[in-house]
């Protein structure tokens, strides 16, 4: 079965076939030829994965499944959230984004936040949702240099460092994106078995 990974992250795509049974074959947006930029119009995360698997089953007719994440902070009452990459304005910079959500937070003790990801599969003509949660703390300067977007500054519940401290090994084992796909590897796996 083909199925279509809306990314064109290749080493996402990669990490996510290595843990799919032969029979599953993902392809990117590039191995299909879709150039075009699919805009993350919708509000919620949820919405935005169902506006990406839906253009691509809408427009090529393929099963596909397609992610959203956000950084949830307490505090700031969820946000930045679906707005995360681009919190201090486009184009994305993740420098920028870190130096807002430290000062929005300057005041505040309550440093609780989660990076939520959620999944939307399209798959023989079914939609089906995953979500993967990983709970954690605001650092209150950055530290570490692995990574992207807001690892420098989001110390995960039990360890003692921050996500860009840690080797990618160790993050993906207890991230939102790793538990979201293990998820729906899990399903994809008795799907086809
Ligand atoms: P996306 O939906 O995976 O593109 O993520 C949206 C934005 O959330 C990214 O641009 C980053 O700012 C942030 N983000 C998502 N996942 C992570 C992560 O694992 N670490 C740090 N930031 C992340």
């Amino acid at each position: 079965m083909k199925l279509v990974f809306a990314t064109n992250n290749i080493n996402k795509l990669k990490e996510v076939q290595e843990m799919l049974p032969n029979s599953i074959t993902l392809v990117s947006l590039k191995d299909i030829n879709c150039e075009e930029e699919i805009d993350e119009t919708e509000t919620t995360l949820q919405g935005n994965a169902i506006l990406k698997a839906n253009y691509i089953t809408d427009n090529y007719q393929l099963n596909c499944f397609a992610d959203d994440t956000g950084l949830e902070v307490a505090a700031l009452d969820g946000k930045p959230g679906v707005y995360s990459a681009r919190f201090a304005g486009e184009p994305t910079n993740a420098e920028k984004n870190m130096e807002k959500l430290l000062y929005e937070m300057a005041s505040f003790t309550d440093r609780n936040a989660q990076f939520r990801t959620v999944i939307c599969l399209n798959l023989d003509g079914n939609q089906y949702y995953f979500e993967g949660i990983c709970k954690g703390t605001i650092l209150m300067q950055p530290q570490g240099n692995k990574g992207f977007g807001y690892d420098p500054i989001f110390q995960p519940n039990g360890f003692e460092k921050s996500f860009a401290e840690m080797s990618s090994e160790d993050k993906n084992r207890i991230s939102h994106r790793g538990l979201a796909i293990e998820k729906l590897v899990a399903f994809l796996r008795d799907y086809v078995a």
